[in-house]
């Protein structure tokens, strides 16, 4: 039996947004994106004892008027217009829809607001005092930009949330990204804003979409000195991943003493996954969620929203990797090391892989690489260039 994590003794009202509405959101048949996943991961946890039913919120719309805090209302207007089946092949190409990476699909302006919705009804729960987490695994959009849509996301949740609270709440917001991808929309979105942090976790953009996030980015004018990067090497494990994780995340929320965190938690970072080549296991997924849990209790009164984002892997790797960011933020987690039997023989014969029965990963579970030690070592010096700013403000008091 693997050990069950070190309980932490806080509050446990969390809240899960959730409706079957969330599922909506579907290119096509075969497309890698699939929020299946959110009902996979859901029945996880119900089979685990770890969620019931009243802790379940469902997800508002967002308004037209919330969603134009970040996209033009011209892109607002050609979504809806692409979901009813009127918007040109012409036009919509200008707005990077229809493409192979998002096409166009029925009702997607509904859909898309939807995933939205859940990140504002979120943010409302926790920055109105009723939670003090929330979690919105149907959000976490973070390639969406202002006025074009991009690596499967078409409006930008985390976008539209930072900036909603930063009106509404005059709020102080990091934003913490492990997606194996860069966070590039929520980036873009407040690059040259001081009042905003982005910190971003992820593969090199080498050879991986969207080939961004370099450690030299690290925002503009007024803004400069906020966004954080560290592009880690492919083929990277867990120690590398976890170190630059908990070394970065530590000293960026000291530099910008946020008042509210926002995670995303792309589950795409894990050696299963099919879309991108780092080598991770579920246990940067228990960790994750462990320090975010930790640092908004210190720094932010508890306040902490977080959301989804990629993971291609679904029956294998998201619903065990999203369950413990529920886990750790209402305290219930699993009684034992194995998966609830339940699940296993409800889910097995849909899936088209033999599922992983426990919650941590089998040994062996990938190939090592020779090149281990120069990988970490190559992100060890990834990290300090990352963070070189903050020491040289810390050195000059
Ligand atoms: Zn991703």
């Amino acid at each position: 039996m693997a050990k069950p994590s070190k309980q932490s003794a806080v509050e446990k009202d969390a809240v899960f947004i959730y409706s079957d509405d969330l599922l909506n959101y579907r290119f096509s048949e075969d497309h890698p994106f699939n929020q299946k996943r959110l009902q996979l991961t859901l029945d996880l946890l119900k089979f685990s004892g770890a969620i019931t039913e009243s802790d379940i919120v469902p997800p508002r719309l967002a308004t037209d008027e919330e969603l134009n805090l970040i996209h033009d209302s011209s892109y607002i207007e050609a979504v809806k217009m692409a979901g009813k089946g009127e918007l040109s092949k012409e036009k919509a190409e200008n707005f990077g829809l229809g493409t192979e990476d998002t096409p166009i699909f029925k009702d997607m302006h509904e859909a898309s607001a939807r995933l939205v919705g859940g990140t504002l009804t979120a943010v409302d729960l926790v920055m109105e005092g009723k939670a003090l987490h929330a979690l919105n695994l149907g959000g976490g959009l973070h390639h969406g930009f202002r006025g074009k849509a991009s690596g499967f996301c078409i409006y930008n949740d985390s976008s539209v949330a930072i900036r909603y609270m930063q009106e509404k709440y005059n709020a102080r917001v990091l934003y913490v990204d492990t997606d194996a991808h860069h966070g590039d929309g929520v980036q873009w979105s407040f690059y040259d804003d001081p009042t905003s942090c982005t910190l971003s976790l992820h593969e090199t953009g080498r050879y991986l979409f969207p080939g961004t996030g370099a450690v030299n980015e690290r925002g503009h004018g007024k803004g400069y000195g906020c966004a954080f990067n560290i592009p880690l090497d492919a083929f990277t494990e867990d120690e590398s991943f976890l170190e630059a994780y908990e070394r970065a995340f530590r000293e960026v929320i000291e530099f910008f003493k946020p008042d509210v965190i926002l995670t995303q938690n792309g589950a795409d970072a894990h050696c299963l996954d099919p879309l991108t080549h780092l080598s991770s296991t579920m246990r940067i997924y228990e960790e994750i969620p462990k320090l975010a849990h930790e640092l908004a209790h210190e720094y932010c009164g508890g306040k902490w929203i977080a959301v989804g984002g990629g993971g291609y892997d679904i029956w294998r790797v998201v619903p065990r990797a999203w369950s413990r960011v529920w886990m750790e933020m209402n305290g219930r987690y699993p009684e034992s090391g194995d998966l609830p039997e339940e699940w296993l023989t409800k889910w097995q014969p849909a899936s088209p892989v033999p599922l992983i029965k426990t919650w941590q990963d089998p040994d062996g579970i990938y190939q090592k690489i020779p090149r281990k030690k120069e990988i970490s070592e190559k992100n060890a010096q990834t990290l300090e260039k990352a963070l070189y700013p903050l020491q040289k403000s810390k050195n000059q008091g």
